[in-house]
């Protein structure tokens, strides 16, 4: 019988309530137990991946193809358990699927409301996440998106408060997340924010069993004491999780201040003692490897700021890269559209003190043709380079123009009219292919897209093959393609496709041979998404250990 957590959060947003999550997903997980970890997001979009990644962070793609919120990476970084299109909703899929049974008459007639129609929705779809997981979770941890007081989370927090009630005492336990503020000019800790918000939950119905008291240093007893009094929390379950310099310190944290005993006591199971010697060796790794630097560029289109957030799972791929080679990973966020603007010297400049490039995924033609130069002075001057989907369709556009004499070629996503489509839409060539094997999903945005995982044979005797092996199962997330019809001109000057897809033989891999090039791969998935803190991930263990071999 599974029981569960619901974690919500109070005062602001941004505090870091899928990190508390999945720490806690992670010291349960070593107790024995069988975890799951759900995301509840109130916003109105169906799902993110329609959202802006400058705004709302990383789109996450699933190994069953869904496009969700970034904190479910942080899930499958944390815990073993893979996240699936059930791990994760927002108010847009109940309401689009209370409406559509609205329209097929399933209310036989009733005014449909949001309690109860939209309430028992949200604690269908909660049970669907769960009997979804392949084995039946111990404990369900369900985190709230946005804060208390939202109009928005109301229905939800009302549909967990009758989960609660319908499963009985003992079954579900509730953390509340909030802000605890510290005054310098006074060098008060105020706690009066926490009060408000936890009161504010109990006029809800929801009674908060443990508190996480998000605060820049720990908060002293005697303000945890004052936060127990007046919030009817026990004050062993009134826990301070101050700011760390390193997530993975996190698992600690609470599991030192008894969290996972507090929630063990709520929900009355009974689990053998934690292990968290995973997160402190991965701490130890990194504090012993922090003078051993190797500088990757990140050529993206940035707002300020915004980078870490947007592409976290290519950020945290490359960390663990560093982790498994012994060494720290600095990341230098390069504007794609200043190198356009660069003469030839100045961008020369401006990348000469990378170790290493890599082009991330991304949509649109805005920094495409910086990110092209920064590639060719990756090709040319011998830079370890890696190109993860727009990022190898660059890396052929690349290799089209300045090798092949294509001097016009591009992608249709960037100009639908050119004479030399060397990347193209899927059905731009099936139309002359007829093959429709792939998994294909219409987007509703003019396009097919291709998500999720796919398994593909490697060719032998590749770079890629020493790090995949024979065969690569990968997540996707793009409407286009390397064009099969014009690779063949590509492959006769030196363009390797290291993998093709099994059916319609997509180039699914490129990369360059080791005797022209020390390390250039591009692949047309997204490595980054099965990437652990504890495994790694062998393309960037690979990628890193190339860019610190060849380090001058
Ligand atoms: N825009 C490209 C496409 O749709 C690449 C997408 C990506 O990098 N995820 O194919």
């Amino acid at each position: 019988m599974t029981q569960f957590v619901f974690v919500t959060g109070g005062v602001v947003s941004g505090l870091g309530k899928g990190i508390a999550a999945a720490s806690l997903g992670a010291i349960l997980e070593s107790r024995g137990l069988q975890i799951t970890l759900m995301k509840l997001d109130p916003y109105l979009n169906v799902d993110p991946g329609t959202m802006n990644p400058y705004e709302h962070g990383e789109v996450f793609v699933t190994e069953d193809g869904a496009e969700t919120d970034l904190d479910l990476g942080h899930y499958e970084r944390f815990i073993s358990a893979k996240m699936t299109r059930y791990n994760s909703f927002s108010s847009g899929q109940v309401y689009e699927s209370v409406l559509a049974k609205e329209r097929k008459g399933d209310y036989l007639g009733k005014t449909v409301q949001v309690i109860p129609h939209v309430t028992n929705e949200i604690q269908a779809f909660i049970r669907r996440g769960v009997k979804a997981a392949p084995i039946t979770p111990d404990v369900a941890i369900i985190e709230i998106g946005g804060t208390i007081g939202d109009i928005e989370s109301l229905p939800f927090l009302e549909a967990v408060r009758q989960f609660s009630l319908q499963e009985g005492r003992g079954s579900c336990c509730f953390i509340h997340l909030v802000l605890v503020p510290y005054l310098a000019f006074s060098g008060e800790i105020k706690t009066k924010p926490t009060q408000h918000s936890l009161q504010k939950l109990r006029e809800i119905g929801i009674q908060a069993d443990i508190v996480l008291c998000r605060s820049d240093k720990p908060v002293p007893d005697e303000e945890r004491n004052k936060i127990s009094l007046f919030s009817n929390v026990p004050a062993k379950a009134v826990v301070s999780v101050w700011d760390v310099d390193n997530i993975y310190k996190i698992p600690r944290m609470l599991y030192e201040q008894q969290v996972d005993g507090t929630v063990c006591d709520v929900l009355r199971l009974t689990a053998k003692p934690a292990n968290i010697s995973v997160w402190d060796n991965l701490v130890a790794t990194e504090i012993a490897a922090q003078s051993r630097i190797v500088t990757i560029g990140m050529v993206g289109k940035y707002v300020d700021g915004t980078a870490a957030e947007s592409y976290k799972s290519v950020v945290e791929a490359l960390r663990h890269g560093g982790i498994h080679n012994q060494c720290t990973v600095k990341i230098d966020y390069i504007d794609a559209e200043l190198l356009e603007k660069n003469d030839i010297n100045s961008l020369k400049d401006s990348l000469k003190h990378l170790d290493a490039i890599l082009v991330p995924g991304g949509f649109g033609s805005r920094g495409t043709e910086g990110k092209i130069r920064a590639i060719q002075y990756a090709r040319e001057q011998k830079v370890p380079y890696l190109g993860i989907c727009l990022g190898m369709q660059l890396a052929t556009i690349e290799f089209a123009r300045h090798v092949c004499g294509m001097t016009n070629a591009t992608s249709t996503e960037f100009d639908p009219a050119t004479i030399t489509p060397i990347i193209t839409l899927i059905e731009q060539w099936q139309d002359t292919n007829g093959k429709t094997e792939l998994r294909t999903v219409n987007t509703g945005l003019g396009g097919t897209m291709r998500k999720g995982s796919q398994r593909c044979p490697v060719q032998p005797s590749t770079l890629v093959y020493k790090i995949y092996g024979d065969s690569v199962n990968e997540r996707h997330r793009h409407r286009f393609e390397v064009n099969p019809q014009l690779v063949g001109q590509l492959e006769a000057k030196g363009y390797i496709v290291s993998a093709r897809t099994p059916s319609e033989l997509l180039p699914e891999m490129m990369e360059y041979s080791q005797t022209v090039h020390p390390w250039f791969v591009g692949v047309q998935f997204h490595p980054e998404f099965t990437s652990t803190p504890q495994a790694g991930h062998p393309l960037f263990k690979a990628f890193i250990d190339a860019a610190l071999t060849l380090k001058t």
